[in-house]
């Protein structure tokens, strides 16, 4: 299966794109954390990426398709992959067609994760994440609290909060899914690939009726 998330931030991609990952047995290829990976090791794509992150704004498209590109055609997504946030845009979308039509593929769905507005904000900004790479357990203050605070429940690493997770550039990132990536709502449902799942409420709840919208047991 070759599958694509949307969904604004704070839908809870991250969370359900592991959960079917890990269910599935499939790679799951997400832009935001192939990012961070790159700001970390200093990378030149990683040093080009960090001032358009560090805004909330989208990194220029020729650093994401080149990072797609890559991973695609690479063995490892030879079975299927989950895609989460890339692609982001019109734009992504179009580059990510012609990768897939020259790969003779396609994707099978899209998963549309549909949150309130209101809901988001206090989603993302409460939201830690263990920092031991192996484990990026997440956490919510409110709604998913560690037991102790500030440490995993998994592996007692420390807990961190994304530099973009504070309340200041929450606000552009929103502005910029509305703006750029919700046009790709229509994109797929044109194309007959688009599934809406709600997001809210329980994540066992949420997780259940994405398997039945891929026709997978649970
Ligand atoms: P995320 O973890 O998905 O919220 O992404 C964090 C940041 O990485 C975004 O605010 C963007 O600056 C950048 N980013 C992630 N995916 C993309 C993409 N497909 N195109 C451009 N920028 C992206």
């Amino acid at each position: 299966m070759r599958i694509l998330f949307l969904g604004a931030p704070g839908a809870g991609k991250g969370t359900q794109c592991k959960r079917l990952a890990a269910k599935l047995n499939l790679p799951h290829l997400s832009s935001g954390d192939l990012l961070r990976e790159a700001v970390k090791a200093g990378t030149p794509a990683g040093v080009s990426a960090k001032e358009f992150m560090d805004k909330g704004v989208l990194v220029p498209d020729e650093v994401l398709i080149k990072m797609f590109g890559e991973k695609l055609g690479s063995p490892a997504c030879k079975g299927g992959y989950i895609l989460d946030g890339f692609p982001r845009n019109l734009a992504q979308a179009k580059s990510l067609d012609e990768l897939l039509g020259s790969l003779n593929s396609n994707l099978s769905t899209v998963i549309n994760l549909e949150v309130d507005d209101s809901l988001l904000t206090e989603r993302i900004c409460g939201r830690w994440t263990c920092s031991n790479k192996a484990c990026a357990a997440v956490y919510h203050v409110k709604f998913a609290p560690p037991k102790a605070e500030g440490k995993c429940d998994v592996c007692g690493s420390d807990l961190s909060q994304r530099a973009d997770d504070k309340e200041e550039l929450v606000k552009a990132r929103l502005n910029t899914y509305r703006e750029q990536t919700e046009p790709l709502i229509d994109y797929y449902t044109q194309k007959k690939v688009l599934v809406t799942i709600q997001g809210e409420g329980d994540q066992d709840v949420i997780f259940n009726n994405i398997l039945q919208s891929l026709k997978v047991t649970a």
